[in-house]
């Protein structure tokens, strides 16, 4: 029981939590060098559904080295695993009800302590949560972990409050110290992400996007951008891969629904300095005296 939360609805996001720990820790064990992305990507989203999940919350995410987060693999992408800090970045739904989390598996063997230094800061956070505290000091957590590990925390991505087929929305969980944050309440579900990095921890957009989801709606006259709405449509204002698609002339419609502001695109977010990074995250459920993780 967690105060102001349905018993019914605690069930769904405990259940995609315990879906999608499983299918991370199989797809942990698939990943090494020589093996394709895109094997894993379709194997995380198959097999979250096979257990049950109704969906995936966004395309799996596979971003690498100096890649932070909104890689996933192109339709027919035969790009594989080398030498590579690999992030997964895994969200399933039930019903709606989300979980989001992310591991760090290190092909090169060599940045055990960056891999750390997300983690630990991730378990910091966890270990403050609860009814009254703060996203600043959550943040003011993660950037001290983070730092006495010798390393930056990317101070533009953030956690996030987590709602039914609302992959991100308030309140967002700073991964450094903040003047002003919000207080977190019983029964409020959040995804608290910290990313750190040997760079001077700052992402901006990279080259290329995968990644778009519904941010609007509008009629549209063109055949291909009717086909593609129809396409989308059961995706919600969840994101969806370009991969998934099989709407003629899809980069066309695309373009257009995107120019008509239906969808927008979310590019592939790089290390400016290009700085390895390290992600580690969970979602949880905030109660009176701690946290549920429905993740772990
Ligand atoms: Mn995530
Ligand atoms: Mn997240």
């Amino acid at each position: 029981m967690i105060e102001n939360m349905k018993e019914d609805i605690l069930e769904k996001y405990l259940r995609a939590g315990e879906i999608l720990s499983k299918v991370r820790g199989e797809a942990k064990d698939k990943i090494k060098i020589g093996v394709s992305l895109l094997e894993i990507a379709e194997f995380v989203e198959k097999r979250s559904i096979e257990l049950g999940a109704d969906g995936s919350a966004f395309p799996c995410n596979i971003s690498r080295n100096d890649e932070a987060a909104h890689a996933t693999p192109k339709a027919a992408d035969e790009t594989v695993f080398g030498e590579d800090i690999v992030k997964l970045d895994i969200g399933v739904h039930v019903d709606g009800y989300i979980a989001d989390s992310a591991i760090t598996v290190d092909l090169t063997g060599k940045h055990r302590d960056l891999v750390k230094a997300s983690e630990d800061a991730l378990y910091a956070a966890i270990d403050s949560v609860k009814s009254g505290v703060t996203t600043a000091e959550l943040g003011a957590v993660i950037e001290d972990t983070i730092i006495g590990h010798g390393f930056k925390p990317i101070i533009n991505l953030t956690g996030h409050g987590v709602a039914r087929y609302i992959a991100h929305t308030h309140p967002s969980i700073p991964n450094r110290r903040i003047d002003h944050g919000y207080t977190l309440q019983t029964g409020e579900v959040i995804a608290i992400e910290p990313f750190a990095t040997d760079g001077i921890g700052k992402i901006a957009d990279g080259s290329w996007s995968e990644i778009f989801s519904v941010i609007g709606k509008k009629p549209v006259r063109l055949p291909a951008a009717r086909e593609l709405l129809k396409e989308i449509e059961p995706y919600r204002m969840l994101p969806f891969a370009k991969r998934w698609l099989k709407t003629e002339k899809l980069d066309f419609a695309l373009m257009q629904l995107a120019k008509a502001g239906i969808i927008t695109s979310y590019p592939v977010l790089k290390e400016v300095s290009g700085g390895l990074v390290s992600q580690a995250e969970h979602t949880l459920v905030v109660t009176e005296d701690g946290c549920k993780v429905t993740t772990l």
